[in-house]
């Protein structure tokens, strides 16, 4: 294992005290950090490796807290359309031609796309899930894979069985770094047999939930036809809320599911709730689903994270745009230019983030004892000039191509913007060429009815 000295860094901690500290050392030892605080009071460290500059602004890796990454293959391929009629018409039909190696090379693609961005931990949601997490594995990410479940498709009973087969071989994989999740796709897509089975391999399992939940009015309206209330209140009568349960877009949380929400998060009292958001603002804003009332969950102390959700409503896995818009959007919604201030927003794709994966104990902050997935934005570029807040510049300024170089788990995975991991050029061509494959598939099938 080996030692890395980042220093001198500026170290935006997102610890609780939110200390951000100029002149800073970070020293890590194998997959942990060791040490943060002023380079001139550091231990004595004999590092294998040293990285520093004082243009280097080093922050926690980004967490993205939902996203379905092979859905790269997807990125382009439709757009400007409504929600259900581009599942149904679009997504679905093309993916009933993916086959797991497609995955698997998608998934690479999303990972590049995610280390070049600086992002170092991802909730993913998608087909073929274990060949996904192959490609997490072998990429040196840190993920969280769920294994999905439409219960439309054939055989619900043995994917259900195959999901739970895949959480106890997939737990702690990869050195540790995965951690799977169980994902029934949302209360439309799987039914009230498949949603108690699901809850109770959680619970037997020992592993969170993440779904889809409130993204679109329609769905509500059906969700409420199909179980005779919305969204929210469905979750929380089902026993869905009884565990962690990381739940994505809740644009239409009510003031009824919001006050629900708080009453449970003060009896559990641990400061999480079981139930975390995944906030989505830009696959909101492309589908039209509408705007997450972010605010008030924040006021109830509901625990909120950040995604890019797919590429295919997206179209990137650009954390920064995420943590750009969360800041900016509901400024205009409330008429309230105080709202979701740059730390939160910040906070949102750190440590908030981590929360949301029950992952807290060990990443979303630079502290010692956590595990060394780290970020150094370059700030030598002419929009990061003057240094009046780097905070500010981070959320505000700041974008992907910023990233100069990235750790996870100790191990660096992009050294002043090159990867050390991932052939870059075969993982773009091998996509390239599947999706091409997976388009003509679906427009042959589209020609024979
Ligand atoms: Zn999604």
């Amino acid at each position: 294992m080996s030692r890395i000295s980042l220093s001198p860094v500026t170290a935006v901690t997102c610890n609780e005290q939110f200390d951000i500290i100029e002149q800073a050392a970070i020293h890590i030892d194998g997959s942990r950090i060791v040490y943060v605080g002023p380079a001139t009071a550091a231990p004595p460290f004999v590092a294998d490796e040293t990285i520093g500059g004082e243009h280097l602004v080093a922050i926690p890796g980004l967490i993205n807290v939902h996203t379905h990454s092979a859905m790269t293959l997807l990125r382009g391929y439709a757009d400007d359309m409504a929600l259900e009629p581009w599942l149904q018409e679009m997504i679905w039909p093309f993916e009933r031609h993916l086959q797991a190696d497609d995955v698997y090379w998608g998934t690479l693609l999303a990972i590049c796309e995610m280390i070049r961005g600086g992002t170092t931990c991802f909730a993913d949601m998608y087909h073929f899930y274990e060949h996904g997490t192959h490609a997490m594995i072998e990429s040196g990410i840190r993920a969280c894979p769920s294994a999905v479940l439409l219960g439309f498709l054939p055989e619900p009973e043995r994917r259900i069985a195959n999901g739970f087969a895949f959480v106890r071989e997939f737990k702690d994989a990869g050195e540790g770094r995965i951690t799977p999740f169980l994902g029934p796709h949302s209360l439309y897509t799987c039914n009230r047999e498949q949603w108690a089975a699901i809850i109770q391999g959680a619970y037997d399992l020992q592993v969170p939930i993440t779904t889809h939940a409130a993204e679109t009015r329609r769905e509500v309206a059906d969700v409420t036809a199909q179980w005779g209330a919305g969204p929210i209140e469905t979750l929380k009568s089902i026993g869905a809320l009884d565990g962690p349960l990381l739940a994505a877009h809740c644009v239409y949380a009510d003031d009824r599911d919001i006050a629900m929400l708080a009453e449970i998060n003060a009896v559990q009292g641990n400061g999480i709730g079981p139930l975390r958001v995944a906030h989505n603002p830009t696959s909101n804003l492309k589908l039209a689903s509408g705007f997450a009332p972010v605010p008030k969950f924040l006021e109830a102390g509901i625990t909120v994270g950040l995604g890019p959700d797919g590429t295919a409503s997206n179209n990137n896995l650009n954390m920064w745009e995420e943590i750009h818009l969360a800041a900016l959007l509901h400024k205009a919604t409330t008429g309230d230019p105080t709202v979701i201030s740059a730390q939160q927003a910040l906070l949102m794709a750190t440590r908030e983030g981590a929360k949301c994966l029950n992952l807290e104990d060990s990443i979303g902050t630079l502290e010692a004892g956590k595990k060394a997935d780290v970020v150094l934005v370059d700030f030598d570029k002419p929009h990061l000039y003057p240094r009046h807040n780097v905070v500010s510049h981070l959320v505000y300024a700041a974008n992907s191509a910023d990233v100069d170089t990235v750790l996870v788990d100790g191990k660096v995975l992009l050294r002043k913007t090159n990867f050390t991991t991932l052939d870059v050029h075969q993982i773009c061509a091998q996509a390239s060429t599947r999706a091409s494959r997976l388009a003509t598939e679906h427009h042959q099938a589209v020609a024979q009815g």
